[in-house]
């Protein structure tokens, strides 16, 4: 079983080289299980058992399956992820030349680890706007083979780095070449136009991320790694995705959450700051049941388990964790915890996920960060501070997060998959106050 998740998520990983194929790919699966799309700009009819997922602006979805009774007396169940990593995102007047060679300007999104892309074979991945005679079309764009590379200052020219460490100015040096200059002029709308058979003038903006080329890998002595771009946090959609599909069905209405702008705080219509899942969950509860009351008490009945990466212990720099919480690889699913409510998880939370992973089998490990380092956060505090709704904040151990190339244990992945699936289709009381 193990290794028939593994396959799936390497070549789902391949296939989501930005968030817009990142929710195409999840549609593909969805659509191939029997779910229907559902536009927010028509009214909604549901009915228990009813499959349908919702797309907001390309990189952000909802998947749900309706419980055997409405929302508002089984509650949702829910597993949230992010659809987006971080990247170098391409400027809207990208062409730039410099000592003979064609540059293409971006800006960094989010936190990468900006010196793990150097000297990687990149290429540019997302959406490209594009007028028609009915008006414009956002296409998915992936460009073929290697276009784009950022060289490395050899050593000879650079000593003080041995002395000063790396640091790479994001203005003037992460800046990817993509060819020589030959004598035309041909820009980036030229390259784009061709991946898309389309007339460079037709090109009106677009959305675009620098992509590794390299496929996801497995490795390891013996092999029980994932080697993979993104896998914060398509690892996590994954894993929800999965256990949608697979999940019993049960009286409580079982929901994927997959927003993109995680990794920039989120801030966004489509992102967990912003009113989609709250206007999907209130709609489906208002459609499965009149009452007025319908939704607030759907959300009183239900819990989000916030699925991200969690920071597995380094051995090389063990010092940096927690002496008494160190997740380690292959330790299975990690609840992380922060008293500062980085993470949203509490002892309610934590009973509930520990609870579910006993179910699959699965043992959980345990994150917080150390008491001078600062925390990192995720969409569960956001979420759950938008909708009133318990969280808890869990994820894979992992290491060299926001690296080009992460790395992550097949066991902790298949983990997860069986947890949350237990989580979606579970019909037990939630923690009370006594
Ligand atoms: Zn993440």
């Amino acid at each position: 079983m193990v290794e028939e998740h593994v396959e799936d998520l390497l070549a789902f990983i391949d296939a989501s080289p930005s968030p817009y194929h990142a929710v195409a790919t999840m549609v593909e699966r969805l659509e191939a299980a029997g779910y229907t799309r559902l536009d927010e700009a028509d009214r909604w009819e549901l009915a228990p058992g009813d499959r349908v997922f919702v797309v907001r602006d390309g990189g952000s979805i909802v998947a749900l399956r309706v419980g055997a009774v409405p929302p508002s007396q089984g509650g949702f169940r829910l597993v949230g992820a992010h659809t987006d990593s971080p990247a170098l995102k391409v400027r809207p007047q990208p062409d730039d030349q410099r000592s003979g060679y064609r540059m293409v300007g971006c800006e960094v999104y989010g936190g990468p680890l900006l010196h793990t892309w150097f000297d990687r074979d990149l290429t540019l991945a997302g959406r490209v706007a594009l007028r028609t005679d009915e008006g414009v079309s956002l296409e998915r764009v992936h460009l073929s083979g290697a276009p784009l590379r950022i060289p490395s200052l050899a050593i000879h020219l650079h000593r003080e780095i041995r002395d000063e460490g790396f640091k790479p100015n994001p203005q003037q040096h992460v800046v990817p070449t993509w060819s020589q200059i030959d004598g035309t002029d041909r820009g980036l709308s030229d390259l784009l136009a061709d991946a898309l058979d389309a007339d460079p003038d037709a090109i009106a903006g677009f959305d675009l991320v620098t992509a590794d080329t390299q496929p996801a890998a497995r490795g390891g002595g013996d092999g029980e790694w994932l080697l993979a771009p993104r896998i914060d946090n398509l690892a996590s959609c994954h894993a929800g995705l999965v256990a949608l599909l697979r999940a019993e069905a049960s009286p409580a209405t079982a929901v994927l959450v997959a927003n993109d702008h995680e990794e920039v705080g989120s801030g966004t219509a489509e992102g967990a700051r912003g009113s989609f899942l709250a206007d999907v969950l209130e709609r489906v509860a208002a459609a499965t049941d009149a009452e007025p009351q319908a939704s607030r008490r759907a959300l009183a009945r239900s819990l989000l388990i916030s699925a991200d990466t969690a920071h597995a212990v380094h051995p090389n720099y063990a010092d940096k964790h927690e002496g008494r919480h160190r997740p380690r690889l292959g330790g299975g699913p990690v609840i992380k915890h922060n008293a500062n409510q980085a993470y949203a998880s509490d002892a309610g939370g934590t009973a509930w996920f520990a609870s579910c992973a006993t179910e699959a089998g699965a043992m959980v490990q345990h994150f917080v960060t150390r008491g001078d380092l600062p925390c990192g956060s995720t969409i569960g505090p956001l979420t759950a501070t938008r909708l009133g709704l318990q969280t808890v904040d869990v994820g894979h151990p992992m290491l060299s997060m926001h690296s080009i190339r992460e790395q992550a244990h097949s066991a902790d992945l298949a983990a997860m998959i069986d947890t949350l699936a237990v989580h979606l289709a579970r019909d037990a009381a939630l923690p009370v106050h006594r």
